[in-house]
This record gives C-alpha cells, structure tokens and sequence, in this order.
C-alpha cells in the first residue's frame, strides 16, 4: 500500500469536500435493544428501506444526557456484532463523555493506571446532533440548512476564541422543527454518524493499536479533568496506516450492524460516517496549517478519510449483496 500520510504532505487520494469522527466505548452492556415505536406512516421514507424494514418513528433526542445515552445505546449494537474475540477485547471499556461544550473529539485511549477507555465530549455531540438536524430537514424539505448551519459554525469553530457547535436558532425554520418525521429522520442520522465515529475509536482498541485493551476487567474510566491531557498524549502516536485500519473496521462494524438491524429498524450504512468526514473537512479548509479542533488534531485529514470510507463500504456491498 501507498504510504498514507497527513497533509501538508503528498496525498494519494483526491480531496472533496468534507471532514472525520470520533470514538467511544461501552461495558459490559447486554444487547442493545433496538428502538421501538410506532411505524412511520406512508410515504415518510426519504431512502429505500432495507428489505422487510420496520422503520419506527423515532423520537427526539433532546440535549445531552439523551445524546450520550444514545452513543452507549449504539456503541452496545456495534460490541454485539464484532467477532467473538473482538467484542471481548471491547466488552468492558468504559464510555467516559466531557462536558465541554467548546471541545469537539472523541478518542481512544490507556489512562494512567493502563487501563483502556473511549472518549467523547459534548461539543462533539452537539455537532453531530446538529448535522443531523438539519441534513433531515434538507432531505424531507429540500432546503440548504447544513449549508446555513456550517457558514455560521465554521468562522466561529476556527477562530481563535473558539466555540460551540451547536446549531444557532433561526437556522430551521419554525415550521419543520417540530414535524415528527423530520424528528425521526434526525434521530436515525444521529445514530448513524455516532456508530461510524465510535466503531472507528472502538477498533483502536480491538485492533490492538492502543495496547491497553486486552478484556481486563476495568473501572469507570479517567477522570474528566484528565482526558484533555490523555488526548494530547495520543498527538505523537498517531499513525497512518492504524487510522486506515481504524475506519474500514469502524465503517464495516457500522455496516455488519446497520444489515442485522434492518429488519426491525433503520439500516445504517456509511453515509453517516460520510457526513461527519465532510463537517469536519470543511473545518480543516478554513483551518489553515494549525487547527485549533481537537478532532483534527487527534484525527489524519478528513478529506482523506473520504475516500477510504466510499472504497471500504463499496466492496463490503459486493461482498454483502444483500
Ligand atoms: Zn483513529
């Protein structure tokens, strides 16, 4: 394989548009139960569902103990359909979220004490709420609210105060807010961005890149004041070819799931993973050399990432046909 190396280096793959992801963890969770609800009413489906799909209309996700508890929801569906040896390396990490709003990661990582935990942190989460509020509201309605949201949130997440990434009010229009198949809609792209961002940070840990996860039994994991220091730790680790590794197993992880759930619910696939990548990519252009995102700085360029993403879920599809 081509060496795979950051920008401002040689860059094998074309560069669209676009940006990354995050990870995360989970313990030893029974299997997730998939959502329930009412089924969505004729004509609701934007996307062809899976076939034999019972596509429940989903609920809200309002703020973040509903987002975090969602990532732990998720996280536990990617665990049950690793391998066997797999799943135990991952069984039993710790999910650790930081509630600054003004930090976007997440990451894998070894404490201090060695012992293996995934990491995320509400800005994070507020970003992929709000992609998914409004690539939903783009898809039932047909209006730009991504490309509305991201020319408000990309000057204020690469200025040197920072900020969050919140979606501003005004940006949806009252009369979409509170539509139950937006909401949905929003809902099921919530859970599919969080399942590529965290498969990919879960894999770090399964494929033996973090060296700490070996099914030991381990606490609650690190505490929060110590995780913006755990993530510049993983700055002179990062390597290219473990970050390759990273998002193929996270995007067929989130791939082998999405086909399992298809029948009872909505089947993920990479676009969300694709989503992330581009918010993230279109950060790291407005960036310039030295950007401030802990996401890109713990996480190779995005627009790379693409790529791998489309080629790896292109040739699971042909040797998953169905
Ligand atoms: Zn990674």
């Amino acid at each position: 394989m081509q060496p795979y190396y950051y920008p401002p280096y040689a860059t094998p793959y074309p560069q669209p548009a676009t940006s990354p992801n995050l990870g995360g963890v989970v313990a030893a969770y029974p299997p997730a139960p998939l959502a329930t609800a009412q089924p969505a009413p004729p004509g609701l489906a934007s996307r062809p569902l899976a076939p034999g799909a019972n596509r429940p209309l989903l609920g809200a996700l309002a703020g973040p103990a509903a987002w975090q508890e969602e990532v732990r929801g998720v996280v536990r569906e990617l665990i049950a359909h690793l391998n066997s040896q797999n799943a135990a390396r991952v069984a039993t990490i710790p999910l650790v979220f930081d509630p600054n709003p003004n930090e976007i990661n997440a990451f894998a990582g070894c404490d201090e004490n060695g012992a293996p935990f995934v990491a995320g942190t509400e800005g994070l989460l507020e970003a992929v709420d709000a992609i998914a509020q409004t690539k939903a509201t783009d898809e039932l309605f047909g209006t730009q609210t991504y490309g509305a949201y991201m020319a408000v949130v990309v000057p204020r997440l690469v200025s040197s105060g920072g900020g969050r990434a919140a979606i501003p009010w005004g940006v949806i229009a009252p009369q979409y807010g509170s539509d139950p198949r937006r909401v949905s809609r929003a809902h099921e792209i919530f859970d599919e961005i969080v399942a590529f961002t965290f498969g990919h940070e879960l894999s770090h840990h399964y494929l033996g890149h973090t060296g700490c996860a070996n099914g030991q039994t381990v606490g609650v994991g690190p505490a929060i004041a110590q995780l913006g220091q755990l993530a510049t730790a993983i700055l002179p680790g990062l390597n290219q070819p473990n970050e390759i590794m990273a998002d193929t197993n996270g995007c067929i992880n989130t791939l082998d799931t999405g086909r399992a759930r298809a029948f009872v619910a909505y089947r993920w696939g990479e676009e969300g993973g694709l989503w992330l990548l581009d918010f993230f990519s279109r950060i790291e252009a407005a960036s310039g050399e030295n950007p401030l995102l802990g996401f890109l700085r713990t996480h190779p360029n995005p627009g790379l990432r693409i790529p791998i993403v489309q080629t790896v879920a292109a040739t699971w599809r042909f040797r998953n046909p169905l």
